[in-house]
């Protein structure tokens, strides 16, 4: 069936690629954005599309329409460490106001809501590999605490509006996920790894490096969350990742290997409260979505190289 279908944050990395895959799907796609840490060159493709509308907004505020949504994706909030942590404030309101705003909204038109959550609901877990019944460890009051403690406070939102307005809602925590589009300079570690060995750069490795982490390519990811929004009554929370674990120093030499670089790895002081382990246990999306991974690690960064390539 065809959707009308509000998509939050989609002029940011993951946000731009669902709405092209939504628009391909014949749907009608409004994508609003406040452009904090987006860009409306990475929805140039979507703006020549009759079935999509871009709206400067932000989700902080209400967000006032006579538009009949059928879904809502919600993606609005800065999601690398180096722009939730420019503003901190801004980041947990933007989180738990705009989640409010969207379910709101969603009890008003009937929609269907998709909240964006995180693997840093389990903070530096203590769990290894993350189930969705981990509760997490998270530090409260610490430098990631505005994203983390944000992502939790909507999540509890979702099922509170869900158990008391019977709204319905389906909850992804997304672990971390890389591809073209990925902003140049928003401090991720693939993006980071990238340019700095197309440009010749130190690689910068923060701490010893052991640290691990799980990548997911984004078509991946965006294929699950549509599959997701329409699977009939599961509200989640659904992990989605690919469960291949590297540690940043195996990432780091992939990058030279796969770009031929000649940029030599440094290393820098860890940030505080960084997880030290990170892998989803992704047998609830398997069983409930008949949902898994298809890009591996290798040929996603193949694909992610050649973008930067052209924008570096
Ligand atoms: P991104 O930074 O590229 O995109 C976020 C978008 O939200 C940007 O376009 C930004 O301008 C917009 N935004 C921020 N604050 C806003 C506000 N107040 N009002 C309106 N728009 C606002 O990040 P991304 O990687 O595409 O992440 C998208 C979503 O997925 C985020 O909610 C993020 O928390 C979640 N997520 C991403 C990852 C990942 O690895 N990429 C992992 C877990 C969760
Ligand atoms: N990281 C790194 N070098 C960089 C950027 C990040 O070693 O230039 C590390 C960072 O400390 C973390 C991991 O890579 O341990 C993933 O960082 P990212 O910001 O991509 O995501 P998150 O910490 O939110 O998982």
């Amino acid at each position: 069936m065809k959707q009308t279908i509000l998509v939050t944050g989609g002029a940011g990395f993951i946000g731009s690629h669902l709405c092209e895959a939504l628009l391909t799907a014949g749907h009608t796609v409004v994508c609003v954005d406040n452009l904090f840490c987006g860009s409306k060159k990475n929805i140039v493709t979507c703006l020549k599309n009759k079935n999509f509308t871009f709206i400067k907004h932000d989700v902080r505020e209400p967000f006032v329409t006579k538009i009949k949504f059928t879904r809502i994706y919600n993606l609005a909030c800065p999601a690398s460490p180096v722009n939730y942590q420019k503003d901190p404030v801004a980041t947990i309101e933007t989180s738990f106001l705009g989640m409010h705003n969207m379910l709101k909204l969603a009890q008003k038109t009937g929609a269907r809501v998709l909240q964006a959550s995180t693997s840093e609901i389990y903070g530096d877990p203590l769990e290894h590999p993350q189930r969705e019944t981990y509760w997490g460890n998270v530090n409260p009051i610490g430098i990631r605490a505005c994203y983390d403690e944000g992502k939790r406070a909507a999540e509890t939102l979702c099922f509170d509006y869900h158990r008391e307005k019977k709204v319905e809602i389906r909850v992804v925590r997304i672990f971390n996920t890389y591809g073209p589009r990925m902003a140049v300079n928003d401090g991720r570690v693939v993006s980071n790894f990238i340019v700095q060995a197309l440009r010749g750069a130190p690689i910068t490795i923060y701490g010893a490096g052991d640290q691990t982490r799980s990548f997911q390519y984004v078509d991946d990811l965006v294929r699950g969350m549509m599959l997701f929004m329409e699977k009939a009554r599961v509200t989640g929370p659904v992990n989605m990742g690919n469960p291949n674990e590297f540690t940043m120093k195996q990432l780091a030499e992939k990058v030279v290997k796969l770009t031929s670089s000649k940029s030599a790895i440094t290393f820098r002081a860890l940030p505080g409260d960084d997880p030290k382990r990170r892998k989803p246990d992704i047998s609830v999306a398997k069983k409930m979505l008949g949902w898994e991974p298809k890009v591996m690690v290798d040929e996603g960064l193949v694909k992610t190289i050649a973008y930067f390539k052209k924008v570096v």
